[in-house]
């Protein structure tokens, strides 16, 4: 069982997420927020109200959208979002 905590904020970090990203040393929010150099992007996508999931997408594809995905917090990142 993975346990590992976020090296920004201390919370603990998701297990999903560990899943997905044994070596992350962040949680997802701070993940988004620090934008590490990587040639892919997540962002968190709030379905319904407890329901969440990481969209995945090139780095090159969100930073020709990123307009769309910050705004002000993690939390309103997608209410924004249209695919063009
Ligand atoms: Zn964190």
């Amino acid at each position: 069982m993975n346990i590992k905590y976020c090296k920004c904020c201390a919370s603990l970090i998701e297990e999903e997420r560990l899943e997905v990203l044994p070596d992350t040393v962040f949680c997802s929010p701070c993940a988004q927020k620090i934008q590490p150099v990587k040639p892919r992007k997540g962002i968190m996508v709030w379905g319904s109200k407890d329901c969440a999931e990481i969209q995945t997408m090139s780095a090159e594809y969100y930073n020709q959208n990123k307009r769309y995905f910050v705004a002000n917090g993690a939390r309103s990142v997608v209410k924004n979002f249209m695919r063009g």
